[in-house]
């Protein structure tokens, strides 16, 4: 799957917004990412999963590991595409931990898939917590990489890093704006006016699902 795809797909949940918005940091940026928005579709998050599936299908891979909450619903998309099960870590008093019952076996092959890399602190952890465990970590995974600057380096070392597309993280102190420069409103995030708002009606889903479900009405 080409960067220019997810970015499709991205762009077309509004999970990916182009314009001038406020951030809850406070800051002015020229894009708005809240990647739960790709998610919430199933088939969108399918074809991510196999994405980042693909790109571990030589590994041998015994299981998938993600972290709760943002890293669920793609770890487990993508042990759907490699025929693992999928599990995820949470925290306990503060630490990350597998719970629930789920359990692996030292020697055990284990992909960690996260939905948004930034500096990498959940994902690492979760790498930390398997490591302990003996788990064989064979690299990490995400949809995106957040990253300052794209020749950044991995934030994972020598271990594998694999996202499916990297997106830079541009934000400006207001007094440095250049959009606020030219003028042009910014909007938050979620508002309910503007053209930043929540969309109201659902998605349509991607082409491959249309041409599914008009299969499916024609029998
Ligand atoms: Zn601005």
């Amino acid at each position: 799957m080409e960067a220019a795809e997810v970015r499709r797909l991205l762009e077309e949940t509004q999970a990916l917004l182009n314009g001038h918005f406020l951030l809850s940091s406070g800051k002015h940026s020229d894009k708005y990412f809240q990647c739960a928005r790709v998610l919430a579709s199933p088939a969108r998050a399918s074809l991510l999963g196999a994405g980042i599936g693909s790109r571990w299908s030589d590994a041998l891979v015994d299981a998938v590991v993600g972290p709760a909450i943002g890293g669920i619903v793609i770890a487990h998309e993508v042990a759907r595409y490699l025929g693992t099960p999928s599990y995820f870590t949470e925290r306990e008093a503060g630490k990350m931990a597998l719970r629930r019952g789920f359990s692996l076996e030292a020697g055990t092959k284990v992909v960690v898939v996260e939905d948004v890399v930034t500096t990498g602190g959940s994902a690492q952890e979760v790498v930390d917590l398997l490591k302990s465990m003996g788990v064989e970590v064979v690299g990490v995974s995400s949809i995106v990489w957040r990253s300052p600057d794209p020749h950044a380096p991995s934030p994972f070392g020598e271990l594998p890093f694999r996202p499916l597309m990297t997106l830079p993280t541009d934000a400006w102190d207001v007094a440095n704006c250049p959009l606020c420069k030219q003028g042009k409103p910014f909007h938050k995030p979620g508002s309910r006016t503007g053209p930043a708002a929540a969309p109201s009606a659902p998605v349509a889903p991607p082409s491959a699902e249309t041409s599914a479900n008009a299969a499916e009405a024609g029998k």
